[in-house]
């Protein structure tokens, strides 16, 4: 578990910020329809980047950039993480964290050590289909008590749902729905099937703009924002 991937410039994935992304590797799930299979699938086919080079490049980056996005793979498996985001904050950067929810002891350290401003949970189907997400058996009770989490946190808080047909449809927006009823965002994604992790899932077609937006009509009963990505 370790950090793989860095671009120092975007404006993607950080509304209304300048911000470095910081890819981890590994992950306790291999969705089907993940578009990052390197990082999960052979994380250690990729070297580790060095923290403390990684963290003199952001310093030397503070003066334009409002802060880092933390993706992967699932940064929350890094045992590390906590210390090296604080790191990050005395530069004076603002940290964005992008997870799948499953660890919520780590969020709660994260929010209590106040490491973090802005918080992006993928929801990716509903919690009883989890299962489907990974070879192994999933327990979807850590999604739950991350939504908890993070529904009472100080912080800006996005979900995020890529609305794989055969994944995701009204009832499964309606399941998850339940469970961030009052959210002020959701995010719906549009699926690209073109870089699966799973070769049979590229072949799904997506759905069209008509059904994505009849889905965003079934979220908007729940959350505050519905906006939808990637058409
Ligand atoms: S989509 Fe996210 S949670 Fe799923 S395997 Fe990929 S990185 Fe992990």
């Amino acid at each position: 578990m370790g950090i793989k991937g860095f671009q120092g410039t975007s404006m993607l994935d950080f509304p209304g910020r300048i911000a470095s992304l910081i890819f981890w590797g590994g992950c306790n799930l291999t969705c089907p329809f993940c578009h990052n299979p390197a990082l999960v699938l052979d994380p250690e086919g990729w070297p580790d980047l060095d923290r403390d080079t990684l963290l003199a490049d952001l310093a030397g980056r503070a003066s334009f950039i409002d802060g880092v996005v933390v993706t992967g793979g699932e940064p929350t498996l890094d045992p590390a993480l906590g210390d090296w985001l604080a790191a990050v904050k005395s530069l004076g950067l603002a940290v964005k964290l992008d997870t799948n929810g499953l660890r919520p002891d780590v969020l709660a350290e994260l929010l209590e050590r106040r490491l973090v401003d802005s918080l992006a949970i993928d929801l990716k189907t509903s919690p009883g289909r989890y299962g489907q997400l990974h070879a192994g058996p999933v327990a979807p009770d850590g999604l739950v008590a991350s939504v908890r989490l993070a529904l009472a946190a100080p912080v800006a808080v996005e979900f995020r749902t890529t609305c794989v047909p055969g994944l995701v449809d009204e009832p499964d927006l309606r399941a998850l729905g339940e469970l961030i009823r009052g959210a002020p965002r959701w995010a719906l994604q549009q699926y690209h099937p073109a870089v699966a992790l799973a070769p049979e899932w590229r072949e799904i077609t997506p759905y069209p703009p008509a059904k994505m937006a009849s889905l965003a009509a079934v979220a908007g009963e729940y959350a505050g924002e519905v906006v939808v990505k990637g058409l």
